[in-house]
């Protein structure tokens, strides 16, 4: 089934975002969320693409071995960073041979310490590029990519940002999975904004709960997320760990339930490897 038709097929299918961990334990630990995060029948889980290089081979494990053990389709992320187009065919036919279902095609950021993005040799500029290829060379693959509710940080505005999210989807895109966002206005403005533009494949909202607020500060201030004052305010009133905890996942809980009952087509949970904070947050929503 494309993913176009499992977003559309209603009672809000969910994904689950990995990372492929650094060590051994860091695996198996893993592998104990990844279990429990099975009662909530996700629809897939994706792992991410180290950026850098440094844990590209471990995402084809991560994703293998959670498949093996849940069963589950799963999605590799992929970037177009440091690779060329024949190193990137080599990847997606490994994927194929794995028993990977999906892709979510990235373009992926510049390296530390550089502002802007340099393709290599021979390899892509942008992730539309790496969108057509596997729609052309790799049909078996569903796909999908990423938007930006806020607009992305390299963009000139957001029209320009939609004209380019727009090639991704004419390339061969099946749904889209937005960058993470605490205001669910942002969402809908910007989903409103992609149907306006004629962008009709499933817009997928990310969601990362918030368990401790100076991490949410720093992953918000990386992605350009914006922190609403009220939320702020919220965590500011004591600095225990619990509390922090009790406000952040209040707060993903109140998204989830008013951005169900406004309407979307799935959800996309940034569990960072964990699930508690994943299963506190589903336990209060009704996925209808
Ligand atoms: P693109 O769609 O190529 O856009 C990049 C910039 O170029 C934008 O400003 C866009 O407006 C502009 N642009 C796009 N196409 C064109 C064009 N044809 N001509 C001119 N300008 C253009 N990063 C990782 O390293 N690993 C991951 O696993 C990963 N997973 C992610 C998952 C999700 C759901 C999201 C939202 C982000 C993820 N990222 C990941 C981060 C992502 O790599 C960065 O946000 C990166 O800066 C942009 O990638 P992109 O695919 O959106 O790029």
């Amino acid at each position: 089934m494309s993913l176009s038709q499992l977003f559309r097929n209603g009672g809000c299918p969910i994904s689950f975002e990995l990372f492929p961990p650094k060590t051994p334990a860091g695996f198996e630990s893993l592998y104990e969320h990844v279990e429990s995060l099975k009662q909530f029948d996700p629809a897939f889980f994706t792992c991410t693409y180290g950026a850098g290089g440094s844990t590209q081979n471990s995402t084809l494990d991560v994703v293998r071995e959670v498949k093996r053990r849940t069963g589950k389709p799963v999605a590799s992320h992929l970037t177009c960073v440091g690779s060329t187009q024949d190193q990137l065919r080599s990847y997606l036919t490994e994927a194929g041979a794995l028993g990977v279902d999906y892709i979510v095609a990235l373009r992926g950021d510049p390296p530390k310490g550089e502002t802007s993005f340099t393709a290599v040799e021979g390899g892509f500029r942008y992730a539309n590029e790496l969108v057509d290829l596997i729609h052309r060379e790799f049909p078996a693959f569903g796909i999908a990519v990423a938007g930006y509710p806020e607009v992305h940080q390299e963009a000139v505005d957001a029209n320009v940002d939609l004209e380019n999210l727009k090639r991704k989807v004419d390339a061969g895109a099946d749904c889209v999975v937005t960058q993470l966002f605490y205001d669910n206005d942002d969402f809908f403005r910007f989903r409103d904004a992609c149907q306006a533009a004629g962008i009709e494949i499933p817009i997928i909202p990310g969601l990362l709960p918030i368990t401790n607020f100076a991490q949410a500060q720093r992953i918000a201030s990386m992605c350009k997320a914006r922190l609403p004052q009220g939320l702020v305010d919220r965590f500011n009133e004591n600095d225990t760990a619990d509390w922090q905890l009790k406000v952040g996942i209040e707060h993903a809980q109140q998204q989830t339930n008013d951005l169900i009952r406004r309407g979307i087509d799935g959800l996309h949970l940034y569990v960072l490897n964990k699930s508690q904070a994943a299963a506190e947050v589903l336990a209060g929503v009704d996925r209808g």
